[in-house]
């Protein structure tokens, strides 16, 4: 009886995976054709400082609009883009997008802001990496210390020599590093030691546990510590809520990122901000 159950849960599950292989494979078909298409868009979302509410910082976030499915996150195609190799021609995209639009609105004589990109830990496989951001940096005309970088902590975690030496290089140009969903991973802490990066990102995970009473109040200011220890800026990424700003504050966590303050926006909205027709609150 047992066999018989066996082989039944066999065949379910293999006409559940071809559904879901046959998605994937259709997802990944449209995916080839969206940088062409134009169907990428960036959202921006402000980082604020701590003690002056200011917003100095932005993080480009990117969306695939598909005409068939709509907006579509990047935690869904991200994967997809890093396992085919499209995650290079469209972290190219978003780079030079974000670059743009960063010197656009300097030039407009908006108040400067830096402006953070995700980099996948494929797109710090590729040897042409340094070149890419190089050139992107000199045809923007974007001052390098307004482009900083994220590292993911796993690929910070596994890193090995290359990468180290690709951070330095990188730092050579003039732009910052910072460290992306801290604490999420793995030996972070031996880690932070070796990589030079100049910033680090509180993970989620921590901030939803602030306010409760648990755990997560004492990781996170032991974060904020090390961080402060090592001489490196600290924000929280997913402050939702006034009695976790009260915390940060409270804690001199340098910047926060969240809904409290702003979610992602598209550029114009973002443009209106920064022009001050709009306040934080
Ligand atoms: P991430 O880099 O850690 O970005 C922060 C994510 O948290 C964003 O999700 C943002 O919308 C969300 N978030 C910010 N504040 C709050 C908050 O207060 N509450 C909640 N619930 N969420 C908040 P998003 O835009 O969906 O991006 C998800 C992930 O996709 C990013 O995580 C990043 O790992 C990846 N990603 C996004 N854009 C790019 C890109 O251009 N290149 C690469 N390689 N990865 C990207
Ligand atoms: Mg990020
Ligand atoms: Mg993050
Ligand atoms: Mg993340």
């Amino acid at each position: 009886a047992s066999k018989e159950k066996g082989k039944n849960q066999t065949t379910l599950c293999s006409s559940a995976m071809k559904e879901e292989v046959l998605q994937q494979t259709q997802l990944t078909n449209s995916l080839y054709r969206a940088l062409e298409r134009n169907e990428f868009v960036l959202y921006y979302q402000p980082q604020v400082s701590v003690e002056t509410r200011e917003i100095v910082g932005l993080e480009a976030l990117v969306r695939w609009n598909n005409p068939e499915l709509g907006m579509i996150s990047p935690a869904t195609f991200i994967p997809l883009a890093e396992h085919t190799g499209l995650i290079i021609p469209i972290g190219q995209w978003v780079l030079e997008t974000a670059c743009r639009q960063n010197k656009e609105w300097q030039a407009m004589g908006l108040p400067p802001v830096r402006m953070a990109v995700n980099l996948s830990t494929v797109q710090f496989q590729d040897r042409n990496l340094l070149g890419i951001v190089d050139r992107t940096l000199s045809e923007t005309g974007l001052d390098s210390k307004y482009l900083e970088l994220e590292i993911t902590e796993s690929a910070a975690a596994e890193g090995d020599n290359h990468l180290i030496h690709v951070l330095h290089k990188l730092k050579g140009l003039g732009v910052t590093i910072s460290v992306d969903d801290f604490g999420s991973g793995y030996s972070s802490l031996s880690r932070l030691k070796t990589l030079p990066v100049d910033r680090i990102k509180i993970d989620m995970q921590f901030v939803r546990g602030i306010a409760k009473g648990n755990k997560d109040e004492a990781i996170t200011k032991t974060i904020i510590q090390l961080a402060k220890n090592l001489n490196l800026n600290v924000i929280a990424e997913g402050v939702e809520t006034e009695s976790q700003f009260d915390f940060f504050n409270k804690y001199k966590c340098d910047e926060i990122q969240g809904y409290y303050f702003y979610k992602p926006m598209p550029a114009s909205e973002i443009e209106s901000i920064l022009m001050g027709l709009t306040k934080p609150g």
